[in-house]
């Protein structure tokens, strides 16, 4: 394991009483939610959430913490800023640490500044902790350095609205036509025709390359690449929906260069992994670097069966066994704890050939100080009973620790052949039901 001090220094402290965090969350992946965030989320006591924030970055929350989803509901007015604002202060003055957690920057579009604004004039102490904002990192995950140096010395950030209610008479069209840079448009995919439109109208020109980046970071990435001029036309066949961003200039035109993200072997992809959680991490990490969006859902549970009668016979007589057989990573785990309370280590296994019924099992016991003799090759029994074909056995004591319920192949192959078989159950595998927490939609607000 790595030293773990490094990763202490990046950690600040918990979430404080009476005080509000306006925390970014990142563009979606995972990965870009920093550790301060990720920190705060954890410990506070209350927090209130936008719609685009990573996926499970709300599990990270104290059991007991209040999950407020204050953002927009497709159908119902949103909850009003005055309202959101009125929480934040009411929760802190009640003594209570807050989140208020937003999708990408708290201040990049995401009207974080009027939070800070508010708090400050209300007087309740708060900290700003900036996010990978979705205008910088959806780019560069779709292979668009948004500031190259060969092609763009400057970026401008704009937001198109996606509600038609929201009049953007801010922009300058011909400002943003004539700048010299790239363009990063938020809110934008919905009036792209009209933002083309305006761009094109004022100057800029429809031959320049762009793109528009669909749920940029996150597995199901899309992107399209057309000239300005085409965009809309492109964005339309292909039925680009928002969250996107926008990207307007030459540097947009190295993408073909530089994506990455989409060519990974499993982008696109859903994988659903069932194995238990304890256990699925390892499998998952290896999916995503693949570009797979993997949803974890345990259809298993581990439930040790140590402390029965049998289990403490056969660990008491480990030494007893001329062979040992492991049937799973669990069982290495469960008999070494079998043998640690009574106080025995790698070495009650050493008169014994030691069996592991593939490479995972082998490496479980690696780690434990045990090179197993004989390692099947596809972790199956009949495998096993392969590679066991030269031990002599006959007439000798063999044991197979393995789960409750399992088949029967290794030990009778084993008593065909002679061996004295005690077989014993480290532990069960029960159906796991799954579980997810949910924010709970603001009805009418509490504190
Ligand atoms: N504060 C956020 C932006 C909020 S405005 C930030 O810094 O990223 C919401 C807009 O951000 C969306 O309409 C979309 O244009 C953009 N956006 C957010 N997440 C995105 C994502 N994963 N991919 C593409 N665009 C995203």
């Amino acid at each position: 394991m790595a030293d773990p001090l490094p990763a202490a220094c990046y950690m600040l402290g918990k979430a404080r009483p009476g005080v509000v965090y306006l925390v970014g969350a990142g563009p979606g992946d995972p990965g870009l939610v920093t550790s301060r965030a990720l920190e705060l989320v954890s410990s506070a006591d209350a927090i209130l959430h936008d719609r685009l924030i990573p996926p499970l970055l709300l599990e990270a929350a104290r059991g007991d913490a209040e999950l407020l989803y204050v953002g927009k509901h497709p159908g119902s007015p949103e909850v009003l800023q005055e309202e959101i604002e009125r929480m934040l202060i009411e929760r802190a003055r009640a003594g209570r640490s807050v989140v208020r957690l937003k999708g990408g920057d708290p201040f990049v579009f995401g009207r974080g500044g009027e939070e800070a604004e508010a708090l400050a004039e209300a007087g309740i102490p708060f900290e700003v902790v900036p996010g990978v904002t979705a205008g910088v990192a959806a780019p560069a995950y779709a292979g668009i350095a948004v500031t190259h140096r060969e092609d763009a010395s400057a970026v401008a950030f704009f937001a198109g609205h996606e509600d038609p209610g929201k009049a953007d008479s801010a922009l300058d069209w011909e400002a943003l036509a004539r700048f010299p840079g790239t363009l990063v448009v938020y809110m934008g995919v919905r009036r792209l025709p009209e933002i083309a439109s305006r761009l094109i109208g004022a100057g800029r020109d429809g031959a320049e390359p762009a793109a528009a980046i669909e749920r940029g970071t996150l597995p199901g990435q899309r992107t399209v690449a057309a000239p300005l001029g085409e965009l809309v036309e492109a964005v339309e066949r292909a039925g680009l929906a928002p969250p996107a961003i926008v990207v307007i200039g030459p540097a947009a035109g190295r993408r073909e260069r530089i994506a990455w993200l989409e060519h990974r072997p499993l982008h696109g992809r859903t994988v659903v992994v069932t194995r238990a959680r304890a256990q699925a991490s390892g499998l998952a990490a290896a999916l995503r670097a693949l570009g797979a969006a993997v949803v974890e859902l345990p259809a298993i549970r581990i439930v040790p069966r140590i402390d029965t009668e049998e289990v403490g016979a056969a660990v008491a007589d480990l030494h007893s066994y001329a062979l040992v057989c492991l049937t799973s990573p669990n069982g290495v785990r469960l008999l070494f704890e079998a043998m640690g309370e009574q106080g025995r280590d790698a070495r009650a296994l050493a008169a014994a050939t030691v069996a592991a019924i593939g490479p995972g099992t082998a490496a479980a016991l690696r780690e434990r100080g045990v090179i197993a003799d004989v390692v099947g090759e596809r972790a199956v029994a009949e495998s096993l009973v392969e590679a066991l074909a030269g031990v002599p056995i006959e007439g000798k004591p063999a044991l197979v620790a393995r789960a409750a319920e399992a088949r029967d192949v290794l030990p009778a192959a084993l008593r065909e052949r002679g061996a004295k078989v005690d077989v014993v159950a480290l532990y069960e595998t029960v159906a796991e039901p799954p579980t997810r927490r949910r924010s709970r939609p603001l009805a009418r607000p509490t504190i």
